[in-house]
């Protein structure tokens, strides 16, 4: 569709002449119970300023019609003023108001107006969730950050329902079976950030307040909600309590009063990703209401998302980048006060940082070494850029460079120049420099080296340690060696390094710490000659910087032998994603990795490390060991699961962790036996509630080896006819090792647009398990014959899905990757965005085969 795909140019010229001084939208939503009604009206009024009057100009709309358009007074033909994508207008005065008049459609894609209506109950809900640029799938409007305006909705809907926007409404009135709700002005904000959410949802009200430092009290209502059938699962006393402790917490470290009046915290189904810090109306995934037992990984991943979105009040909400380039500027820093604030708001999550170094960092590594990669500040064209710049590089590299900024001008004026930039720049649109601008301020330092290094070039070095030793045993020099990485460039480092040595008790534990400044190709580490040479010397300890960390020979001994014995989580975890990028760079064979995993993984106290071991121990059986092992690497996992399983605690989330390890890896008969065991109730672990999420894993598990029957799993969704459970479901059959099954999966996805995104998602998952590699094979032909179509008439987000899950990931061979090349150099003129994603996931082809080569003894 011409126009769909704004452009960073057309965005800046736009933002030239236009200043908007407010939006009206009026949506009438009344028919959204009914299946049948595809569409909603949309009314929008914008008043707007032109600095060159005469001009031609567009609005951007993406609806199925448009009823009127009228430009100060005047009709235009919406015949040929709309083209699909945008309303064009001419002639426009100093000052304009513009009237858009549409039907604008329900969306099943979570793009724009979502309607999801419950199995349970029968009852509809709607929200909106619009980043970067879906707001113009619901009313018409200059689709772009900076040009920044108030808006009022006003909303028409059934009568039994509630509404709920940035704002709080005025006025509620009835009529007939409807009502419509009237809300206050917004401050002035971006159009990406606007929301609505309506229907009969549960509602938990609270309510904070706060003496300001002029004596002012400032209250804020609280709200959170759930669809009314997960209510008796919704725990919104946690919510709400981390809500308040991160409201007191950014008030003491911004100081800048919270500026959006409520704060409503919305759990909505069938959600694309984590939650969107809509102003005063965060939307959240409603997995987050857990259903079932979860491990406490799961309670402090969703509290450092209730922290992440709240510091988008004040970054990415109160200020703005101008345009997407700058996405970092919100989302960096808001990954980065997840993490940090779990722990200086006196959260009960403790280990907060564990889980960005293991977790967080790895998803950076990753997506730092694709070709594809690219520097923090980037540069994005258009939208479709802009889409797929919500990845490992915009938010955890540059939350974890914020991490080294912060060791490198000190905390204090890290959040003296937050301060300021939220004075500065309150309700505006900021780039690079404004940021930097501050920071030198308050720092003193010159920060142009440290940004060219850092912001504005791609890539991740790996730091390696060289010990050499005297006859006795003493160091006689400690360097560290920084390879320029794939990036070419070597960066300037603050590290702390790590000596460690065996206690009394065999516990490895550090005996030295020495902080310095790395930078270039080798720096000798000061202080260390003379020292007794350690068991193991753990760079970038305490993790300060963002680099991949090697070890020399002797440290990757102890390790080998005692990974586990590591005493502190942190370095403990440090280790663990070490050995893991040594597999994924084919340096370490993948059957060393998963020994380390099955030797070690028993001792790990933390449990999101735990969990995040599990994944990558599958990862390494499924992509990177020799596949004449694959098999017996399978077993072993399986064998090892069922193990720990037996020696967890009874009811403690390790045993949970094991559980969901066994249901992925069980293969054999024994394992496979005693899941069915489970779930028939003939088979008890002790302590282990086999409730419905773990269910559902089980029967997945045998609906993989194909020893689920059909009415089986029809019994399992008949017992929780339920949004998950319909997934869940979905799943199993996509997974039945079948062609037919595997036939249906993929048609389901591919030959119709009728599947809502979760149910896509679903048939994805279940369809490209990688045991089921030979099945699946026949699929990567016609996969590469279909991106161009998928990518041209599916919107972007299902599109996305579709490129990237259908990718023939498990055909590890050298004719996928010639496959893949072939594509590549057949299309170079195919969307960029497109060959982005095909680009990476050839890359991680390429990588599975180098590991594999490592792997192969
Ligand atoms: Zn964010």
């Amino acid at each position: 569709m011409p126009g769909k795909n704004l452009s960073r140019d057309e965005a800046q010229q736009r933002a030239s002449i236009l200043a908007v001084d407010g939006y009206q939208v009026r949506l009438d939503v009344t028919s959204a119970p009914d299946p049948a009604a595809a569409t909603f009206r949309s009314t929008t009024t914008i008043a707007f300023r032109c600095t060159e009057p005469g001009a031609a100009a567009f609005v951007d709309l993406l609806a199925p019609a448009v009823r009127s358009v009228t430009l100060n007074g005047r009709e235009l033909d919406p015949a040929t003023a709309f083209d699909g994508a945008r309303v064009h207008v001419d002639g426009l005065a100093a000052e304009n108001v513009l009237v858009v008049d549409a039907d604008c459609a329900y969306s099943r894609t979570g793009e724009g107006l979502h309607r999801f209506t419950d199995p349970v109950d029968g009852e509809t809900y709607l929200y909106t969730h619009y980043e970067p640029a879906d707001a113009r799938r619901v009313f018409a409007d200059f689709e772009q950050p900076d040009l920044k305006a108030p808006f009022s909705f006003t909303v028409t809907a059934p009568a039994a329902w509630d509404v709920w926007s940035n704002a709080v409404h005025e006025e509620v009135t009835a009529e007939g079976d409807a009502r419509t709700w009237r809300f206050a002005p917004t401050k002035p904000i971006s159009t990406y950030l606007t929301a609505v959410v309506a229907g009969p949802y549960h509602v938990a009200r609270d309510h904070y307040s706060r003496t300001l430092a002029d004596g002012t009290a400032l209250e804020i209502p609280l709200s959170a909600m759930c669809r009314k059938s997960l209510a008796p699962h919704f725990d919104a006393d946690e919510i709400l309590g981390t809500t308040k402790l991160g409201l007191d917490f950014f008030h003491e470290q911004f100081d800048y009063p919270y500026p959006f009046g409520k704060y409503d915290q919305a759990f909505v189904p069938e959600y694309n990703i984590g939650a969107m810090e809509n102003p005063g109306c965060v939307t959240f995934r409603e997995e987050f209401v857990f259903r079932s037992k979860v491990t406490d990984a799961a309670y402090e991943g969703r509290a450092n998302v209730v922290l992440h979105e709240m510091a988008h009040m004040w970054f990415g909400d109160l200020v703005t980048m101008r345009w997407w380039d700058d996405l970092w500027l919100k989302e960096s820093f808001a990954d980065f006060m997840g993490s940090y604030g779990l722990i200086g708001a006196r959260t009960r999550f403790s280990s907060a940082w564990v889980t960005f170094a293991n977790q967080r960092k790895a998803w950076a590594y990753r997506q730092d070494q694709f070709p594809t990669t690219h520097p923090i500040t980037a540069d994005i064209r258009d939208l479709e850029d802009a889409k797929l710049n919500f990845d490992g590089i915009t938010y955890a590299k540059g939350a974890s460079v914020l991490k080294q900024l912060v060791a490198y001008v000190g905390s204090e004026a890290f959040f003296e120049g937050a301060r300021r930039y939220f004075k500065r720049h309150a309700f505006g649109n900021t780039e690079l420099a404004d940021l930097l601008d501050i920071l030198e301020e308050t720092s003193g330092r010159d920060l142009t080296a440290w940004a060219a290094a850092w912001l504005q070039t791609a890539g991740v070095n790996a730091l390696t340690p060289q010990v050499t030793v005297d006859a006795e045993g003493r160091i006689t020099e400690l360097a560290v060696l920084q390879d320029a990485g794939n990036g070419d460039t070597v960066r300037p480092h603050r590290i702390a390094v790590g000596l460690y040595d065996r206690d009394a008790d065999g516990a490895l534990v550090r005996t030295d710490r020495i902080e310095l400044d790395v930078t270039g190709a080798r720096t000798v580490v000061a202080g260390a000659v003379g020292r007794p040479r350690p068991a193991l010397v753990l760079l970038n300890d305490d993790d300060l910087t963002y680099c991949k960390i090697r070890f020399d020979a002797e440290s990757l001994e102890t390790l080998r032998a005692g990974l586990g014995d590591v005493q502190d989580d942190l370095a403990r975890a440090l280790a663990w994603s070490a050995v893991w990028n040594l597999t994924r760079d084919g340096l370490m064979p993948a059957r060393d990795y998963i020994a380390l995993v099955l030797r070690f993984a028993g001792q790990e106290a933390n449990i999101g490390v735990l969990q995040s071991l599990h994944t990558q121990a599958k990862g390494a059986v499924d992509l990177y060991a020799d596949p004449a092992w694959r098999g017996e690497g399978g077993r072993l996992l399986a064998d090892g699961a069922l193990r720990e399983l037996r020696a967890a605690a009874p009811g403690s989330d390790h045993q949970l962790a094991w559980a969901r390890f066994l249901a992925q890896t069980a293969n054999g008969s024994e394992h496979l036996g005693l899941v069915r065991g489970l779930l028939a109730g003939t088979a008890r672990i002790d302590g282990l509630d086999v409730d419905q999420e773990l269910r559902w894993s089980l029967w997945l598990a045998l609906a993989a080896a194909g020893q689920a029957a059909d009415e089986e799993l029809a019994e399992e969704l008949k017992a929780d006819h339920t949004a998950s459970g319909n997934r869940q479901y979905t799943q199993c059959l996509a997974a039945r090792p079948t062609p037919e099954a595997k036939a249906a999966a993929w048609s389901a996805v591919v030959d119709s647009d009728e599947l809502p995104n979760a149910l896509v998602e679903a048939n994805i998952a279940g369809f490209a398990l990688p045991s089921h590699r030979d099945l699946t094979a026949l699929y990567a032909a016609p996969y590469f014959k279909l991106l161009e179509r998928v990518w041209s008439e599916r919107t972007i987000e299902i599109a996305m899905r579709i490129v990237g899950g259908f990718f023939p990931r498990a055909q590890i061979d050298e004719q996928t990757l010639a496959e893949a090349d072939a594509w590549l150099d057949g299309h170079p003129g195919a969307a960029p965005a497109l060959r982005r994603l095909v680009l990476e996931c050839r890359d991680d082809l390429a990588r599975a085969l180098r590991a594999q080569a490592c792997d192969r003894v």
